[in-house]
């Protein structure tokens, strides 16, 4: 019996049962045998399990299937053959060393990330292959080489300097390139080969994989040289996506190892639209996100050449909260004068569930607000249209509990049952003959309703007969009364019995009970709002006492906007 592992054990409940050879705590319910373990102790699959343990307990393992095997194991070794081929030639060539050094890749970062120059000359690659005995039509498909119409073979990758590509268990799956100056095509990367699924892989993971789940946190970033920029500033828990947007694989990889994804892609334009559709991605996998944003025209990598590394992990830990990403990004696509504005900084607000970040916004926002020059009336405002556009603003205040529908037997339903009972009784007394006229009276105040489809059919009650209650049976003037769905509604109180049968005293007694909920309800409103502006002093008040400089702070961040 010892500590367990997976949670923050203080007395020991987790036992290891050596003749079943199983673990089980007894408080957080984490169990299984030796290879679960590892897969949750490592974060690795079954397979690496599986190959962990038998490296540990010296059992070779053989393939199932030998001819998968024997072509993974050469397509390994072409593979690495090209990385060689790659970083030889880096040494001999003046040109991509020249072009490394002015980009701060020194010889260490060489070494560590195996940098590589294909050279500039058509076969050089597939002459080295073909020689060293692999089959070209192989290495054309590793996107290593391309066949050409005379039945001979060329190189994908000519003058580049070469990033080889691990997945997370280190095996070399792909290759990017990068040109050495300017021109078209700045990269090629390999596409998807029989080892490589691009959407399944992300630069930098097999080395920031550790560290990554030692912090619990990852840190995204565009290219492979923001990935070897993080790195060289000591931020080591950086990985790229390859030249496509995150997947949900990704994402997916990320969470098995980390709580939380923070997101340090390029200020451009391009950078921040792909931001916000990783924030996404992360969302829909419920991987929580932070965006780190940078100064106009940087990534990672020029901050660190401009402004060394510090300036890199203060950029990464300077990160703000989706919202405040989304916020600041629809503030640099619109100004304050526009509708839109409001309209978007609304539904980014009426989003959150974190209310001290509400404020914080809704406080930072108001001054700008155009109608309103006093900016308390200007929160206040806002805070209304937010608290309006919230999903659960919908639901009236104080609530209208259904009494059962009597009877039990009752079950067809009606849309009746959406009617509080007194209102029920009072449309239905429209219905009748003997109380049409008084029923008319209350039946067109939408405000003495308590149900949003009271309300709705005391307007259209209204609108139809603004004059006088509707004369004759009901069939003759159901029809002109609102929409068809009114109609059926009205239509289907015959059937509904609640309240019972309609007499003098039954309808004065609805109206009553009607009355009094509508007073109830004005009531609470008052006091709401009141409450309402306790709280926010209050909040306002820790904000200050909590953090003094909140203004230059904010005022910070729109800076680096600037
Ligand atoms: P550099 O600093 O050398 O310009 P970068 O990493 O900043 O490199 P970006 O333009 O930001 O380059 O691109 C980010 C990543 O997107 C690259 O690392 C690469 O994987 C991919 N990429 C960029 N341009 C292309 C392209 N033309 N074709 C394919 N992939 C590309
Ligand atoms: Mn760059």
């Amino acid at each position: 019996m010892g500590l367990c592992p997976f949670h923050a054990d203080k007395n020991p409940s987790m036992t290891v049962n050596s003749e079943t050879g199983r673990y089980k705590c007894w408080s957080c319910g984490a169990g299984g045998d030796v290879f679960t373990w590892v897969m949750e102790r490592r974060h690795v699959d079954f397979p690496e399990a599986l190959e962990i343990l038998a490296r540990e307990a010296g059992i070779t393992l053989t393939k199932r299937n030998p001819e998968e095997a024997a072509r993974r194991k050469s397509n390994a070794d072409a593979m690495e053959e090209a990385l060689k081929f790659f970083r030889e030639q880096l040494t001999r060539s003046t040109a991509a060393r020249d072009y490394c050094e002015r980009r701060g890749l020194d010889h260490e970062t060489r070494e560590m990330w195996e940098l590589g120059y294909a050279p500039d000359v058509s076969e050089a690659l597939a002459t080295h292959l073909k020689k060293a005995g692999f089959n070209l039509a192989e290495c054309r498909d590793l996107f290593l080489v391309e066949a050409d119409s005379s039945g001979g073979y060329y190189d994908k990758f000519r003058g580049r300097l070469m990033f080889p590509i691990r997945d997370e268990r280190g095996t070399l799956v792909a290759f990017g390139g990068r040109l050495l100056g300017q021109g078209n095509a700045k990269y090629i990367n390999s596409g998807d080969t029989p080892l490589f699924r691009k959407s399944k892989v992300l630069y930098g993971f097999n080395r920031a994989r550790a560290k990554i789940a030692e912090l619990g946190v990852s840190v995204l970033v565009e290219g492979y040289l923001d990935v070897i920029a993080c790195f060289r500033a000591g931020v080591t828990n950086a990985v790229a996506s390859l030249g496509t947007s995150l997947t949900e694989d990704h994402a997916q990889m990320l969470k098995k190892w980390s709580t939380q994804a923070i997101i340090l892609y390029d200020s451009d334009a391009a950078g921040q639209k792909a931001a916000l559709r990783a924030l996404e991605i992360f969302e829909a996998q419920s991987l929580r996100a932070r965006v780190a944003v940078l100064a106009e025209g940087e990534d990672p990598d020029s901050l660190l050449g401009k402004r060394g590394p510090a300036a890199v992990q203060e950029a990464v830990a300077r990160n703000v909260s989706p919202l405040e990403f989304r916020l600041l990004s629809m503030e640099k696509r619109l100004k304050p004068a526009e509708p839109e504005f409001w309209a978007e900084a609304v539904t980014l607000l009426s989003a959150t569930s974190d209310d001290l970040e509400l404020e914080r916004h809704l406080i930072r926002l108001a001054p700008q607000y155009p109608d309103l020059k006093d900016p308390a009336a200007a929160q206040k405002a806002l805070r209304r249209m937010v608290e309006r556009a919230r999903p659960s603003g919908k639901v009236p205040a104080g609530g209208n509990v259904m009494p059962p529908r009597f009877g039990g037997r009752t079950e067809t339903k009606t849309h009746a049952t959406s009617l509080h009972a007194a209102e029920v009784v009072l449309f239905r007394a429209l219905l009748e003959k003997e109380f049409r006229r008084q029923a008319w009276v209350f039946a067109r105040n939408p405000d003495l309703m308590s149900t949003p489809a009271g309300e709705r059919l005391a307007r259209a009650v209204g609108a139809s007969f603004p004059v006088g209650e509707p004369i004759g049976e009901p069939t003759l003037w159901l029809s002109r009364v609102g929409t068809a769905e009114d109609q059926d509604l009205l239509a289907s109180l015959t059937l509904d019995l609640r309240g019972g049968e309609v007499t003098v005293e039954v309808l004065t007694d609805s109206v009553a009970k009607l009355r009094n909920l509508a007073a109830t309800r004005q009531r609470t409103r008052k006091q709401e709002v009141a409450k309402t502006e306790d709280e926010k002093q209050a909040i306002l008040l820790a904000m200050r006492r909590q953090n003094p400089d909140w203004k230059e702070k904010a005022k910070d961040v729109e800076d680096r906007f600037d």
